[in-house]
C-alpha cells in the first residue's frame, strides 16, 4: 500500500524513455469520417445489426479542439445498466466549453447499446459480457465484432482513456479508480483523476482498460455508485476527476490538477477482501459505502424470517479498513458478497479521520 496522506505527490520524473509527447493539430479519423481541429461531431456509429436487419448504432461525440494535444476517450455503459458514467460523459461532451481544448475528446456514453435498451448488464443474447470481449475480432462472435468496431475506430487512435462503471446491480461502490499502477502513464492518469482510493491490478483480459492499455492506450476504470441510477454527488466528483486529468495531460493547460485531500493506493498484496455471507437470510447492514470500520467491529447481521436470536449471524471486520463496496439489496444466499473491505495504513486513516469526521460525509464518497 502506498499512501499520499500527508501531502500532494511531488510530480516525480518519468522513467527513462517516457516523456510527454509532442502533438500535431490533426483531424480525428475513423472508418467513414473525419473531424477536423476546431470542429465537433455527433455520430451514430453502426457496430452490429438487429434481428430485423436494422443497424445497432452507438452514440459518439468527437470534440477536436482548436489546439494540439492528446486524444482522450471517455466511455460508459459497457455494462448496459451502469448509468452514472453516461451522464459524466454527456456533460463533458455537451455542457463543457471546449473553445480552449488542446487535443481531442472521444466521448462514448453508451457502449453496450443492446444491454442499455434492455437495462441489463450483459449483451442480452447469450448473456455475453462486452467488457470481456475487447479488443474484439472481425469474423468472431457478435460481441467480439461489436467490440472490434468500437476498439479499432474509437479506442486505438487515442492516447489515454477512462472507462466508467458502477457496482453490479444490488450493490454500491464508493467512487474509486482501478488501474495498473505499475504502468507509468496509467499510474499518472489514476492519480490525476483524484479519487481517494486507487485499487491496483491490470484487470481481467478482455476488459476495455486492460486491452486498451496493452495496445498502448493507457486506460483506467472508474467505479462509482450503483446500477440503474444517476447519483448526482458521484457524477460531480467524477467530473472533477475528468477536469483534473485534462489539466494533468495538458488538454486544459491553464487548469490545475485536483488533490483529493488523502489517497490510498491498494496493491495486489495489500489487505482487501470481499466478505461473503456464511448463511442465507436477510441482512441488516450497519455501515455504509465509504465507512471506516475497526477490526472486530460488527458490519452486519444476517437473520431468518423469525429474527430468532440464536440463529443470528454476526459479521465482523477481519481488519481495520474502508468499505469500498457494499450490498444494497438486503438478501443473501450463503456465498453472496456482503462488502468489499480494503485495509488502510495508519497515516491514511489519520488523514481520513481529520478530513471526514462523520459517517454522513463518507457516505457521499
Ligand atoms: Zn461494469
Amino acid at each position: 500500500m502506498t499512501d499520499d496522506a500527508a501531502e500532494p505527490p511531488d510530480g516525480s520524473d518519468p522513467p527513462d524513455g517516457v516523456q510527454d509527447l509532442e502533438y500535431d493539430n490533426e483531424p480525428f479519423t475513423y472508418d467513414g469520417g473525419r473531424v477536423d481541429p476546431g470542429e465537433s461531431a455527433n455520430i451514430r456509429y453502426g457496430i452490429s445489426e438487429t434481428y430485423l436487419g436494422d443497424p445497432v448504432r452507438i452514440p459518439v461525440t468527437i470534440v477536436n479542439g482548436p489546439y494540439p494535444g492528446p486524444t482522450v476517450f471517455l466511455s460508459a455503459a459497457a455494462h448496459g445498466d451502469e448509468l452514472n458514467g453516461i451522464e459524466v460523459v454527456r456533460e463533458v461532451a455537451h455542457d463543457w466549453d471546449h473553445t480552449d481544448l488542446h487535443g481531442t475528446l472521444v466521448c462514448l456514453p453508451v457502449l453496450n447499446v443492446p444491454g442499455f435498451l434492455a437495462q441489463e448488464r450483459y449483451l442480452p443474447i447469450y448473456d455475453r459480457d462486452l467488457n470481456r470481449s475487447f479488443p474484439g475480432r472481425e469474423g468472431s462472435t457478435s460481441a467480439r465484432r461489436m467490440a472490434h468496431r468500437i476498439f479499432r475506430n474509437f479506442v486505438a487512435p487515442c492516447d489515454l482513456g477512462i472507462d466508467f462503471h458502477t457496482s453490479t446491480r444490488g450493490r454500491t461502490n464508493m467512487l474509486h479508480v482501478r488501474a495498473n499502477v505499475n504502468n507509468f502513464t496509467v499510474n499518472r492518469l489514476a492519480r490525476a483523476f483524484s479519487s481517494n482510493v486507487v485499487i491496483g491490478g491490470e484487470g481481467p483480459s478482455g476488459t476495455l482498460r486492460r486491452e486498451a492499455t496493452d495496445a498502448g492506450v493507457p486506460t483506467i476504470t472508474v467505479e462509482m455508485g450503483e446500477a440503474h441510477r444517476f447519483q448526482r454527488r458521484l457524477i460531480d466528483r467524477a467530473l472533477t476527476g475528468v477536469a483534473s486529468v485534462l489539466a494533468e495531460f495538458g488538454c486544459h493547460p491553464d487548469s490545475s490538477v485536483h488533490w483529493p485531500g488523502w489517497r490510498t493506493v491498494i496493491d495486489a498484496d495489500d489487505e482487501k477482501t470481499w466478505l461473503r455471507a456464511d448463511a442465507g437470510g436477510i441482512v441488516d447492514m450497519k455501515r455504509g459505502r465509504g465507512a471506516l470500520v475497526e477490526e472486530g467491529e460488527v458490519i452486519c447481521t444476517i437473520t431468518n424470517p423469525f429474527k430468532e436470536e440464536d440463529e443470528v449471524v454476526t459479521v465482523e471486520a477481519p481488519f481495520t479498513g474502508l468499505i469500498v463496496g457494499v450490498l444494497e439489496n438486503p438478501v443473501v444466499y450463503p456465498g453472496n458478497p456482503l462488502c468489499h473491505l480494503v485495509g488502510l495504513s495508519a497515516d491514511t486513516r489519520i488523514a481520513l479521520e481529520r478530513e471526514q469526521t462523520t459517517e454522513r460525509s463518507r457516505s457521499e464518497l
